[in-house]
């Protein structure tokens, strides 16, 4: 059965990244592959959900690799955590988990979660600029997803809950377990937690995290945590900013110090990305080249080049989003060719950004603090699950207003390509229906 119905127990039951964009776990099951990378590095500052769930579920998490491992004919596994955190749970750097499997500790330098650093970091791989990890023999999973990965191989458990942190400004920071669909403020009034005029809520980390409205948002499949900052720091003020702010500021002062192309992680690895060009290009559309253009799609949006390498207050991160999202649009990319070959730079050791210094940077540092776990998952009234909550085409919904459902009942089937369903995370009434979501209320 095992080797069968791996990938098939992660489709059906609805398993997608946890920690990022929210690709289809099943979809990164390929031929060839030579290491299974687990991230659990969580490398932006506030986080504790992957350092908590590695601390209560470690054995889990380990057969799920093993599981995925035995399926996929992946001959070695490596879990990836900062070296710190390790030690703080007995982990030492090589210790082995499992057969084939042992403990990699990453250095506490920002930002390791992204895919491409920690894959050169953990194996010394390096994946060609636009191409997919398994180019390199190695498919990286989060923690929890191979956690969520085990629930449903071995015991058809759909995903319907979410791990995540609650922090930032708050008296008592918390990990908990929230229902799929939940609202943000009855997650933050289950534990107490008021958000301020003066606050924002983000959703994932203070860099790369998003700000949501607590009332309308709700927690999806891919949140890892709730945070609660105020407007006035830097990490708050670069998400408050205007595109067209952005572009007016970088038109006006740059002074082409080239210090964000010089500490920005993705160039420091080798890849052609230059923020400056993409900053100097703003000025004059004859240095706009459709290949410069292309580059913003290797951008991994750490933030370093706008909040510590400028200092001129100018964000080439904003401008490559910009872009990215035009080339998004258009279906286009940086893709190097396979003969193409890429470097890392010799320094980049040197000027990889402590994360403590990151940390403070972003105005976040006095706001790091350990967080309690509540074990058992919060209880809901109302859940919304939404029919997109993964890369690729929205589920469609398959029950209606005024049907009742059960607990982990399919509410939502995959769409024909890259899809997932989605299940009810609680018991209750259907009460709206339509094709972005289902509500269901006790
Ligand atoms: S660091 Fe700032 S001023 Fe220097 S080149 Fe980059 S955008 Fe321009
Ligand atoms: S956000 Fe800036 S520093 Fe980070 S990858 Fe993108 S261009 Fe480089």
């Amino acid at each position: 059965m095992l080797n069968t119905n791996v990938k098939q127990a992660l489709q059906t039951q609805g398993v997608v990244g946890a920690g990022g964009a929210g690709f289809p776990t099943y979809a990164k099951l390929a031929d060839g592959a030579e290491i299974l990378l687990i991230n659990a590095v969580e490398c932006e500052p506030l986080m504790y959900t992957d350092f908590t769930l590695t601390r209560e579920k470690l054995s889990e998490i380990v057969e799920g690799m093993r599981l995925i491992m035995e399926y996929a004919k992946i001959p070695t596994g490596l879990f990836a955590i900062k070296d710190y955190r390790a030690l703080k749970l007995g982990l030492e750097d090589g210790a082995a988990l499992a057969d084939g499997i042992t403990v990699k500790h990453i250095p506490n330098v920002y930002p390791m979660g992204d895919e491409i650093n920690l894959i050169y970091q953990a194996t010394g791989r390096l994946v060609p600029p636009g191409n997919l990890p398994i180019t390199k023999g190695v498919i990286v999973m989060n923690a929890e997803t191979v956690y969520n990965a085990r629930e449903a191989i071995l015991f058809g458990t759909p995903v319907t809950e979410k791990w995540l942190t609650v922090g930032g400004d708050v008296k008592e920071a918390f990990t908990l377990r929230a229902p799929v669909g939940m609202r943000i403020r009855d997650v933050l009034n289950f534990v107490g937690v008021d958000v301020p005029e003066t606050h924002v809520v983000i959703d994932g980390g203070p860099s790369m995290g998003a700000i949501k409205n607590p009332d309308v948002d709700v927690v999806t499949k891919t949140t890892k945590a709730l945070l609660i900052l105020p407007k006035t720091i830097p990490a708050v003020l670069n998400k408050l900013r205007t595109p067209e702010d952005n572009l007016r500021r970088a038109a006006s002062v740059c002074c082409q110090c080239t210090r964000c192309t010089d500490m920005c992680p993705r160039h420091l690895l080798g890849y052609p990305i230059e923020p400056h060009k993409m900053v100097r290009s703003t000025l004059s559309a004859a240095q706009m080249t459709p290949e410069l253009v292309k580059t913003a799609s290797l951008c991994c949006g750490c933030d370093i080049c706008e909040t510590f390498a400028c200092c001129q207050d100018i964000s080439p991160m904003a401008i490559m989003k910009e872009y990215k999202a035009i080339l998004a649009k258009n279906k286009m990319r940086y893709v190097a060719g396979a003969d193409e070959v890429f470097t890392p730079n010799p320094d980049r050791d040197y000027r990889m950004l402590s994360a403590q210094k990151w940390k403070e940077v972003m105005g976040v540092a006095k706001f790091d603090k350990h967080t309690t776990l509540i074990p058992d998952l919060l209880p809901a009234r109302r859940v919304e699950i939404r029919t997109s909550q993964h890369i690729g085409a929205p589920s469609i919904p398959v029950v209606k207003a005024g049907d009742t459902v059960t607990a982990g009942q399919l509410v939502a089937e995959a769409a024909n390509g890259l899809s997932l369903p989605q299940y009810a995370s609680i018991a209750g009434k259907v009460t709206y229906v339509d094709a972005t979501k289902i509500i269901i209320e006790v």
